[in-house]
């Protein structure tokens, strides 16, 4: 899909630029240290087709955490709510994603919501399929279904990297395989997981993907149902609630949508019923935003007043 460029995008980037100063890529993920700060772009996607982006559009990005939402759309249609939520709360957490402390502290021992890592993991544990390739191929499928782009593949460096260095979230993996959310190898289900974080996506991509959630599931080229509505609805939820890390508050209060962020310097909005965004700049702030992506939403939604508070 080609996007045209757009003035008023332009002018926006072109003033939220100054905020890729203010933070820092990512660290703790080796590959994720090459990223270019000074990258800044954003799309917007509407469901009659139409795509206006502005800045480095074409370059790429891993979903990284914005993949949590795909991952419970496809756990939902697997498993169904009732499954799905006897593993994973509803409840925002307050703590940094990658957390341990609420497993141990709250009782029963079930992650607090599937946009932390700990819920995460559970979730993308229930992903159906034989093996970890015909699970991650049928991941893979859904996001070229949702992007409506059938080269979408991983970074193989990147998931390899984080595979190589995920020492943290093996053992949240042990925690939970402790208490009997997860009981698969902790080894095949960090290579699902990593492989399902290095998913590689340009701003386009993320803006098709958030606009089939903004129009409740239904893709905006063939008008087919691809996610259930009160899957969608549901998955829109955690966004608002969990979906900013632990700024999830301040962002619903700034901006004021549907949104979910990752380490790599995505974002990911869906504006019900309008649009869908697509954000990358890789200087995060210290809870893991994208700070001039979120600068460009702040602008963004009080210039088309996006806000649906
Ligand atoms: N792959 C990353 C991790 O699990 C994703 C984190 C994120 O984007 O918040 O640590």
């Amino acid at each position: 899909m080609q996007c045209e460029s757009s003035q008023d995008l332009k002018n926006l980037v072109d003033e939220a630029r100054i905020y890729t100063k203010e933070g820092q890529v990512a660290q703790y993920i080796p590959a994720l240290r090459e990223a270019d700060p000074d990258k800044l772009a954003v799309a917007v996607y509407y469901p009659n087709g139409n795509c206006y982006a502005a800045g480095d559009v074409k370059h790429k990005m891993t979903l990284q955490s914005i993949s949590k939402v795909i991952s419970l759309a496809l756990a939902l249609m697997d498993r169904g709510e009732g499954f799905v939520f006897d593993y994973v709360g509803k409840e925002p957490t307050g703590d940094p994603f990658n957390s341990v402390i609420k497993l141990e502290t709250i009782s029963p021992s079930k992650p607090l919501n599937p946009m932390i890592n700990a819920g995460a993991l559970a979730v993308t544990h229930m992903l159906m399929g034989s093996s970890v390739e015909e699970r991650f191929t049928r991941l893979l499928d859904f996001v070229k279904e949702l992007t409506d782009k059938p080269t979408i593949t991983y970074n193989k460096e990147i998931a390899q990297s984080e595979f190589e260095t995920a020492e943290l979230n093996r053992a949240l993996c042990y925690f939970l395989k402790q208490h009997g959310v997860i009981n698969e190898d902790v080894e095949e289900l960090m290579e699902l997981y990593t492989k399902q974080c290095a998913i590689e996506v340009d701003s386009v991509d993320l803006a098709r993907i958030g606009c089939v959630f903004a129009m409740n599931g239904v893709d905006p080229r063939t008008g087919k149902q691809i996610i259930p509505a009160n899957i969608a609805r549901i998955c829109k939820t955690f966004m608002v609630t969990c979906g900013m890390y632990n700024a999830s508050g301040e962002f619903a209060i700034d901006v004021g949508i549907p949104a979910k962020s990752g380490v790599s310097g995505g974002v990911m909005g869906a504006v019900p019923n309008r649009c869908g965004i697509g954000i990358y700049g890789a200087a995060l702030d210290d809870k893991g935003n994208s700070v001039a992506g979120l600068k460009l939403l702040e602008m963004m939604s009080r210039k088309y007043a996006l806000s649906m508070f």
